[in-house]
Parts: structure tokens; C-alpha cells; sequence
């Protein structure tokens, strides 16, 4: 353990297009509590509620040349370094890599990951569970140096990184919308249970009960992106899906 107290702390940036907050990461914690700390602030930040925060991945160009297994965030040379969290407490180690689920020490994160003043920009995907009852957001945080001024790319968007649309998120996951959800007819287990494939979407009744309700809330803009850059690295063709009906009255 470090005796300087200043050493003992990393401070990074986040931030959208018009508004940024500084996240302490406070080494002399346990990796849980930092854990903790870190979707506080940036509930704090969001106005999203600490309950539908699901989870938090960052990427930024590696810290040393080492590819796993000794750094674990990168596993082969080239790529950049990643890792994601989700806000679930107490399993021993949710950290999910790439290629492995090879635990990472708080160490590891520390001195291979995070450096003083790394400034990482904000896209927030706003989501619906699969049983339509309860809403959740995706942080994804990535560094500065992996994005463009202006281009939006496949890991980053720049149209929805800005504060009017994180204040339109809040106002949605503050709602009570959720209330609305939970009252509504539940999906059949049996949909829910059988295997779901892409083509899916267009004819399984969940989709189209949800993208019902994103319709008649006119909120569907807030969770599905229209940037085309955002899909440009899919493995498939994917239909980009109408938010809402074309013959909706
Ligand atoms: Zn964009």
C-alpha cells in the first residue's frame, strides 16, 4: 500500500460534447467500493439513476507495449485496451475481457490501465429489458485519443454525446415509465425462452410490443441511434429497424 495519500488516487475525465466531471478513483479502497464509487459519480453526472446502471466499459490506447497475459486489457499487439464492469456486487470478479475471464487485480487497473487525467467521452445506450418491465443503460466510455474531432465511428457518437440528450435520458429512466411497463401484459415466457435470432426482430412480438411503446411515449430516439457509423463494423447485414410504424395513426 502507498503511504502518499496523492499517489493513492487517479482522477479521470468524462465528459459529452457540453458538460464533463471529474471521477476520483481511490486506490486505498477495496476494487468494489471503487467500483461503486465510479457509477455513483457517474450517476451523479448522467442523472440516470444508480439502478439502471448496468454497466461501464472503457477502451483507450494501451499503457505499455505487453499484451496479455500480462496486460490483461489487451490481447494482441495493436489493439487497444478494454475492459467492462458491470454494477453488480458482491461476485468475486465480473470483469469480462475480450478473449478470457482471467481475473484482473485492482493493481492491474491501476498500473496498467488507468494514468492521471485520462479524459474519456461519453456515449450512453439506453435500453429496454428483454420482459419489458424495467429499463437500463450502457455507459461506454471512450479516450479521447481514440476519436475523432468530428467523425462519428463504430466505438463512438458524437451526436448523442452531449448534455440535452443525457438530461432527455434522465427525465426517461426517472419517469414512470417503468410503473407504465410492470402494468402491462407480460411477454409469454415461452417467447422469452426460446432462442432469439436476428431475423427475429422483425416479427417477435416482444420487439414489436416495445418498439409500440417507444412510439406512443415518442421516445424511441433516445434509445435506438440512427447513426449509421455505429453499425459499420457488424460481422452481418442487419436491417436498421423503424422506430415507429409506418402506417401508425
Ligand atoms: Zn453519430
Amino acid at each position: 500500500m502507498n503511504d502518499n495519500n496523492e499517489g493513492d488516487k487517479t482522477t479521470i475525465r468524462v465528459q459529452v460534447s457540453d458538460a464533463h466531471q471529474d471521477i476520483i478513483l481511490d486506490w486505498s479502497k477495496d476494487w468494489y467500493d471503487i467500483k461503486r464509487d465510479t457509477f455513483r459519480q457517474l450517476a451523479e453526472f448522467t442523472g440516470i439513476p444508480l439502478k439502471n446502471s448496468y454497466d461501464i466499459s472503457f477502451s483507450k490506447l494501451p499503457v505499455t507495449n505487453d499484451v496479455y497475459p500480462e496486460n490483461p486489457f489487451v490481447f494482441r499487439a495493436g489493439a487497444r485496451a478494454w475492459f467492462r464492469v458491470t454494477n453488480s456486487y458482491p461476485r468475486p470478479e465480473d470483469i469480462q475481457l475480450p478473449r478470457s475471464l482471467a481475473p484482473c487485480k485492482k493493481q492491474d487497473f491501476k498500473d496498467k490501465f488507468f494514468r492521471d487525467g485520462d479524459c474519456f467521452a461519453l456515449n450512453t445506450r439506453l435500453k429496454m429489458k428483454f420482459t419489458l418491465e424495467e429499463l437500463f443503460v450502457e455507459y461506454r466510455l471512450v479516450h479521447r485519443d481514440l476519436i475523432d474531432e468530428t467523425e462519428c465511428s463504430s466505438s463512438f457518437c458524437h451526436h448523442t454525446s452531449n448534455k440535452a440528450f443525457l438530461d432527455k435520458q434522465a427525465k426517461i429512466t426517472n419517469s414512470d415509465l417503468e410503473s407504465y411497463l410492470r402494468a402491462q401484459p407480460r411477454p409469454d415466457p415461452l417467447i422469452l425462452d426460446r432462442p432469439y435470432t436476428i431475423a427475429d426482430e422483425l416479427i417477435d412480438p416482444v420487439q414489436i410490443r416495445k418498439r409500440k411503446i417507444l412510439a406512443d411515449f415518442n421516445i424511441g430516439q433516445y434509445f435506438n441511434s440512427y447513426c449509421k457509423c455505429l453499425d459499420s463494423n457488424l460481422p452481418f447485414v442487419r436491417h436498421r429497424l423503424r422506430t415507429y410504424w409506418p402506417n401508425r395513426g
